[in-house]
């Protein structure tokens, strides 16, 4: 499998040999032990020089040294990465910084952050001979995930659970995946997402379980990492679900880092909902919990994160922190980046926006950063929140 050394367990360190999928740590007795993929971080080097860089395609297949694909996996033309780094200074006026850039994920071709994932699990099912992929999500992974089986051809079977946005279901229906709606929570339904694919010899995609799909997510700090280069942010902010977006980003821009494409990674600041903040308590407190009361940001409403470990030991490595906003928050952060920057977040995304603001009050954030903050999806995943922020249109009678 290319440049990839073998796995590591997060919570034991073991390694083993990188078979072609793999769950959790064979050695730990612990669903919270899972797998990171390890590089052979010489011949990577010496392959994926700036230089050889410069000659390839602005998508995420570029870093394909630092991606678990093989020399002759046929995937390199779909369109996923790459997406525009855009400077907001009015909007960095309303956040309190010096210098704030969006990286518009929801220009993807299912409009979310999760394509850069989906890419690479599906492109892993067709290898490992599956002939069927499954998932559970709160619904940009599920409808992600639709959309790349249907370009590859392989069937599909989605658990959402009940509130899944209507956008989301529609997007899933349309790309032909066969959907579950489990009538219960996101908990619940990656439970019986992990189930059927354990009877059935489905291939699972969620990304907690599966170490490889992190590894497509990691192409958004590589690619931070590459165009910033001579202008890198002092912060890189993200919102924060089950964990598996944030430590991929942090392990991106360490890896450049390893490799000398930048000095030091930026700061990573990891954003959750105060409604579903067991992420950061894992962070404050060691372990995560408790429940929380929920979040219309219904992307990171996730009450039992699966890679908590990851994202914790990933953003202690960059040396950065995590914060909770509230709902009104992350509202007035999707009415501010919509009207001052033109872009349109759904709640989910405008959660790390509004982190940005809460740091920079607080004095974690200084007035003079330099900030880049991660656009995980398109707001119109999600139109029925968006109106309700937005009022309604003034009605005009024909004359
Ligand atoms: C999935 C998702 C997140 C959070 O990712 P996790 O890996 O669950 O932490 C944030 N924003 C959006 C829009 C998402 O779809
Ligand atoms: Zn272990």
């Amino acid at each position: 499998m290319g440049f990839v050394s073998h796995l590591q367990c997060v919570v034991c360190g073991a390694t083993t040999a990188a078979p072609e999928s793999a769950g959790t740590c064979g050695s730990c007795a612990d669903s919270s032990a899972t797998l990171e993929v390890c590089y052979d971080m010489t011949r990577v080097a010496n392959s994926m020089t700036p230089a050889a860089l410069a000659g390839r395609p602005a998508d995420q297949w570029r870093y394909r040294e630092l991606l678990p694909v093989g020399p002759d996996d046929p995937n390199h033309h779909w369109p996923v990465g790459c997406t525009p780094i855009i400077p907001t200074p009015r909007l960095a006026g309303w956040a309190g910084v010096e210098r704030l850039r969006l990286e518009d994920e929801g220009r993807h071709p299912t409009a979310s952050f999760k394509d850069r994932a989906s890419s690479v699990g599906v492109l892993h099912a067709l290898r490992a001979g599956a002939t069927r992929i499954a998932c559970a999500s709160t619904g940009n992974a599920a409808s992600s995930l639709a959309g790349f089986a249907a370009m590859a051809g392989l069937p599909a079977t989605i658990f959402v659970p009940q509130r899944a946005p209507a956008p989301k279901l529609a997007q899933l229906l349309i790309f032909g995946a066969d959907l579950r709606r489990v009538l219960g929570t996101y908990d619940q339904a990656y439970e019986m997402c992990n189930q059927a694919c354990a009877e059935h010899g489905w291939y699972n995609r969620n990304c907690a379980i599966n170490p490889y799909l992190i590894e497509g997510k990691k192409t958004c700090g590589l690619e931070i990492a590459e165009q910033t280069a001579t202008n890198l942010p002092d912060w890189v902010v993200v919102s924060v679900g089950d964990g598996c977006t944030v430590a991929a980003i942090a392990k991106g821009l360490l890896e450049m880092q390893e490799l000398g494409f930048i000095a030091k990674a930026p700061k990573v600041l990891g954003i959750q909902a105060a409604g579903a903040d067991a992420l950061v308590r894992a962070f404050t407190d060691g372990t995560p919990g408790p429940l929380g009361a929920g979040t219309l940001a219904d992307s990171i409403d996730v009450a039992v994160p699966r890679n908590w470990r990851k994202a914790v030991q990933r953003i202690r490595q960059t040396a950065g922190a995590m914060l909770t906003v509230t709902d009104q928050e992350i509202t007035e952060a999707m009415r501010a980046s919509g009207s001052l920057a033109g872009v349109f977040a759904e709640p989910a995304a405008a959660a790390a926006i509004a982190g940005v603001r809460r740091a920079a009050s607080a004095g974690l954030i200084a007035a003079d950063a330099d900030v880049l903050a991660v656009v995980t999806g398109s707001g119109l995943k999600d139109t029925e929140t968006a109106t309700r922020i937005a009022g309604s249109p003034t009605d005009v009678e024909i004359r």
